[in-house]
């Protein structure tokens, strides 16, 4: 508890410091993979407060990992997320509509204030950098190489329209299916030709029928991306693009082999053939651990965080950070931004407070209340033998 009291002590040394880091990533959004300047802003930051800085962190050019270490007690890593989304304003230029600006202020701000106890602590504090969450999802290739092979606890927040410790992410599968057939004049000679339209249309309307016989979490959505080039040509090649999610990574396996039987079906219905990949990363749905989200409740309390979701309420989308919780026992828990009506994350109007006073004051909460967690882990080695057994159970 004393610990704790001297944290919350160093958070208020360091509003103006963390806050800057917020400002500096708000004025300067950058696209996933392509965040130059606020990864360097963060690595910067973290090697002024004695931090070890692997840059270039599993060979990502904007990806980072900083250290701090002190004896061998657990690892807890904090996640920054750094990119922005693109499209806003008149000139419909890049801004931080998701408010990544505030997740990197909140955990780059936990890890530089638990800096300052490192000589009371016993383990290492850990900030990842996480590019490109809005496109790649970067968090995937970096669980495949390892990144979290050896971290105890991941800590991360993000800006909500709710408080929420039992935040559900979708798993996501991406395919794209390309059917290939033969042209010919479509009144002319229509018996020479193969039609590929014919069976992206096939498609589609199987997905319908299979819409009915899918768990309610499910969801399968796409567009056509090709459908041929002229009324008088069968067409001879069609795309098209499916998002296929389920509540569980189990369940969206079997949904997603039915998505590409179908595709077969279609196909050799009309006698094209159909060729199919992932267009982008598929995520994982994120596990909860029921004792991180008690600690974490509490330590919401403690800072004043009140009207905090404890069951699952809504469904979400996807997120990369659902990889993560399948590999390392990991806390990702929203924080409600106050605003006169509710608006929500990717809204323009989201920019108006994404780096406001109002953030503000949930960015300090914020950190202290991931800083309170961390300590409560570090100080009780019980508390990790129980999370770990649960992680081991799911
Ligand atoms: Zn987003
Ligand atoms: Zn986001």
């Amino acid at each position: 508890m004393e610990l704790k009291k001297e944290m919350y002590k160093i958070e208020d040394t360091m509003k103006k410091e963390i806050e800057n880091i917020s400002d500096y990533i708000f004025k300067n959004p950058e696209l996933g993979n392509t965040e130059f300047k606020s990864s360097m802003y963060l690595t910067e930051t973290l090697e002024k407060y004695g931090f070890s800085v692997e840059k270039n962190y599993c060979g990502m050019e904007t990806a980072f990992r900083g250290e701090i270490k002190n004896g061998e007690g657990p690892k807890i890593a904090f996640l920054a997320e750094y990119d922005a989304l693109p499209g806003y304003g008149p000139e419909k230029k890049p801004g931080h509509a998701c408010g990544h600006n505030w997740i990197a202020a909140s955990t780059c701000g936990a890890a530089i204030v638990l800096s300052k106890l490192i000589n009371k602590i016993n383990g290492t504090v850990v900030l990842i950098g996480t590019p490109a969450e809005e496109t790649i999802g970067g968090k995937v290739p970096m669980v495949e190489k390892g990144a979290f092979d050896n971290i105890d606890i991941v800590l991360q927040m993000h800006l909500e329209s709710r408080n929420n410790i039992a935040c559900t992410t979708l798993a996501i599968d991406c395919l794209k299916f390309q059917f290939r057939g033969k042209a010919a004049h479509a009144a002319a000679h229509p018996e020479q030709g193969i039609n590929a339209l014919d069976a992206v249309n096939l498609m589609y309307s199987g997905i319908g029928c299979l819409r009915q016989h899918i768990t309610s979490d499910a969801r399968i959505h796409g567009v056509i991306t090709s459908g041929g080039s002229a009324p008088n040509i069968v067409p001879d090649f069609t795309e098209c693009k499916f998002h296929i999610r389920a509540g569980k990574r189990k369940y969206l396996d079997e949904l997603t082999e039915k998505v590409v039987n179908i595709a077969k079906g279609a196909a050799l219905m009309t006698g094209t053939s159909v060729m199919y990949e992932k267009f982008e990363n598929s995520f994982d749905d994120l596990i909860n651990l029921p004792t991180l989200q008690s600690l974490m409740k509490e330590n919401l309390e403690e800072v004043g965080i009140e009207n905090i979701l404890t069951e699952k309420e809504s469904l979400s989308g996807s997120s990369d950070i659902g990889n993560v919780s399948q590999v390392c026992p990991t806390m990702y828990t929203e924080i409600k931004l106050e605003t006169k009506e509710n608006c929500y994350v990717h809204d323009e109007e989201f920019l108006n407070y994404v780096n406001s006073s109002q953030s503000y004051d949930k960015l300090h909460k914020g950190v202290k209340a991931m800083c309170g967690v961390a300590i409560d882990i570090f100080e009780n080695k019980e508390l990790l033998r129980k999370i770990k057994e649960e992680f081991d159970k799911m």
